[in-house]
């Protein structure tokens, strides 16, 4: 089988989506990127993340094309393939339905830097305007939102888009965005938060270069 070890990430953190508490039922979804070899190991479309196994994993090419698998590929998949394909130094796409990332979405209210874990995005979150799932318009208005800046994104009325430079650190920046969200939102309805400066954003950036285990 192609790609046999992105495939069991995606099987692995599929499960952690939901019990982290990221997701309900078979939404959200996950892709790893091979980029020796082009390739995408992304979940498939509708399915439980228990019930998924390795082969369930369908492998496509950066236009979209199924190369290998005989699952019907996750419905965002262009939402995933354009960082892939736009951005070098993304290896890991995780989307999700957690519940305070999407009140935000539903409010439209991009997230201010209130708080350091903001980083994990860049400055700010965005957050787009709806568009439907699964459309190429959600996935070029979350590039227009995203591009090279930020790691993070509020898809409007819908959920949270979270890219890292490796599957581990795109589902770690959506765990941290949800609290995040978490916090803005309560802040917010206490009366606000006082923003940090872009250079205390600055300072935290350089501290998160180092702030994991190697
Ligand atoms: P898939 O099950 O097709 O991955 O879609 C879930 C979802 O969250 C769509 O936005
Ligand atoms: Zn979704």
């Amino acid at each position: 089988m192609l790609l046999q070890t992105q495939r069991e990430l995606v099987v692995e953190y599929g499960k952690k989506l939901v019990t982290a508490g990221l997701t309900e039922g078979t939404f959200g979804n996950i892709s790893v990127f091979d980029r020796a070899r082009g390739l995408m190991a992304i979940s498939p479309s509708g399915m439980d993340y228990f019930s998924t196994t390795p082969a369930d994993v369908v492998v496509t090419d950066l236009e979209g094309r199924v190369v290998e698998g005989t699952r019907k590929p996750s419905s965002e998949l262009d939402l995933h393939r354009l960082f892939y394909q736009r951005r070098g130094d993304v290896n890991g796409v995780v989307h999700t339905h957690s519940s305070f990332a999407t009140i935000l979405s539903c409010l439209g209210w991009a997230i201010e830097p209130i708080h350091y874990l903001v980083a994990y995005s860049g400055d700010q979150v965005p957050c787009i305007p709806y568009y439907p799932f699964g459309s190429l318009e959600l996935a070029e208005a979350a590039w227009d939102a995203m591009g090279e800046r930020y790691n993070g994104c509020l898809l409007g009325n819908h959920g949270l888009l979270a890219v890292g430079g490796s599957l581990s650190f795109a589902f770690d920046a959506a765990q941290q965005l949800e609290f995040l969200a978490k916090v803005y939102y309560h802040a917010r309805l206490a009366g606000g938060g006082i923003n940090l400066t872009p250079h205390q954003l600055q300072a935290v950036l350089g501290k998160f270069q180092s702030y994991r285990q190697q």
